[in-house]
């Protein structure tokens, strides 16, 4: 039985964003030679095929781009927790990069801080950095978002 929250698989691809996101920046992956940033993190770019790459510093601000309330069943760890939202946010610094994540009232808040029914598509929201989850495999900050 699976009661506590779900983690990302870390690899070696995509650790930079979580260890960035641990120092509470906002970084996404981005060819190092034509500049396209991607997400999410690849070893190569899919536009000139360059195998260099960099982390662009975002500025944290974005849009609700798509959003969903999941109903039961849930895994233990969102039931107790439900309703809330997962929404899909678009990037003010780069409307390409789209990221998952929940909006909340606050970093450490819960997942049902926040009515789903004011979650709107096109909300301004602001990303925050809650403290570390931490799991057999280490400790893993999960950016979130607030309403801006
Ligand atoms: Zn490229």
């Amino acid at each position: 039985m699976i009661d506590q929250p779900l983690l990302p698989g870390l690899d070696e691809e995509s650790a930079p964003f979580f260890e960035y996101a641990a120092r509470g920046e906002l970084r996404v992956q981005a060819c190092a030679d034509c500049g396209v940033r991607r997400m999410p993190p690849r070893p190569r770019c899919e536009r000139c095929g360059s195998f260099e790459h960099r982390w662009d510093a975002m500025s944290g601000l974005g849009t609700v781009w798509s959003f969903v309330v999941p109903h039961p069943p849930l895994l233990p760890a969102y039931s107790e927790q439900a309703p809330y939202n997962v929404v899909l946010v678009e990037l003010e610094d780069d409307p390409t990069i789209r990221l998952v994540g929940n909006v909340v009232a606050g970093a450490d808040d819960r997942l049902d801080s926040i009515d789903p029914h004011s979650i709107a598509i096109g909300m301004p929201v602001e990303v925050v950095f809650p403290r570390p989850v931490s799991d057999d495999e280490g400790a893993v900050v999960l950016p979130r978002w607030t309403p801006a």
